[in-house]
């Protein structure tokens, strides 16, 4: 009886470490950046494959995509989109209600702004993500520019990667963000939780922002991500391998910083996470994404 069990213990232990991708890979994205200077170019120069999302017309956007982008470093537009709790954007803004003319006007504007990007993610967004026509309007530029579309997921509602997928947007969606609580612990926290689902499901997503608590726990990632048995990546990496845009000219500046070779890219990327999201939609509409 004792040995049956042990049989079975031993089988159960077997089946779950087989669920876990031993080549696993965690993409992490810093939004937000070009307001603060100096938390802006310590996010710049993180030691590893981050990608640093600028938000448009910022007092720091453009120097900080050029400091990141010398440091390696993949850079994306934080398109800043209207949310359910009318709170400003900031320049440059996509909002409810525009005509496509004005949409695509004030886009390309935004698009225009930050230099080296390869992709877009929505800052705030809780409620145009949820509207299809200006989706499909993004969408439509995006494919025109190849670059890459990841859903931020700002609302449980949201449209916007699936119209992103169906219209042959390489796309990706946010799995956890790291910073909702802007605590060491609860940082920590988030960012065991990315690991883990990028242990599960073989690549995970995770958003964080310039907080100094939040890019103390990245400066200190490495010993985690050996111990995980997860590389980082950029975001342009997890994307489905027949639709990925190559990777940023890495630095020769004399930098340390030590570039993924462009071969090494993920197959169709399955993420099944939705249920991991209750948390963070719960966060999300708290803090008024
Ligand atoms: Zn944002």
């Amino acid at each position: 009886m004792r040995i049956g069990r042990t049989v079975a213990f031993l089988c159960a232990l077997l089946w779950s470490s087989s669920q876990l991708h031993a080549d696993a890979r965690l993409a992490i994205i810093i939004d937000d950046i070009g307001y603060n200077q100096s938390q802006s170019e310590r996010a710049a120069r993180l030691n590893g494959a981050f990608t640093l999302s600028v938000l448009p017309f910022t007092p720091h956007g453009i120097s900080t995509a050029q400091l990141a982008h010398q440091q390696g470093k993949e850079l994306m537009l934080h398109a800043p989109m209207s949310n359910l709790k009318n709170m400003p954007l900031g320049l440059g803004g996509l909002v409810t209600g525009m005509d496509k003319t004005a949409f695509i006007t004030t886009l390309r504007k935004d698009l225009d702004n930050i230099p080296y990007i390869k992709g877009v993610n929505n800052h705030m967004g809780s409620r145009l993500t949820q509207e299809p026509e200006p989706m499909q309007w993004l969408m439509d530029e995006l494919n025109s520019r190849k670059l890459y579309f990841v859903d931020s997921r700002t609302s449980a509602q949201t449209r916007a990667f699936d119209i992103a997928r169906a219209s042959k947007v390489p796309s990706l969606k946010r799995d956890v963000f790291l910073d909702d609580v802007e605590e060491t612990s609860a940082i920590e926290q988030q960012l065991k939780r990315a690991l883990q689902l990028a242990r599960q499901h073989g690549s995970a997503v995770a958003i964080g922002h310039p907080y100094p608590t939040t890019l103390s726990v990245l400066e200190q990632i490495q010993p985690l991500l050996d111990q995980e048995q997860v590389q980082l990546v950029y975001a342009s990496q997890l994307l489905p391998k027949s639709l990925a845009i190559s990777a940023p000219e890495p630095s020769t500046n004399g930098s340390s910083y030590c570039p993924v070779p462009r071969t090494f890219l993920l197959d169709d990327l399955q993420t099944n996470v939705d249920l991991y999201d209750i948390t963070d939609m719960m966060l999300s509409g708290f803090f008024g994404y």
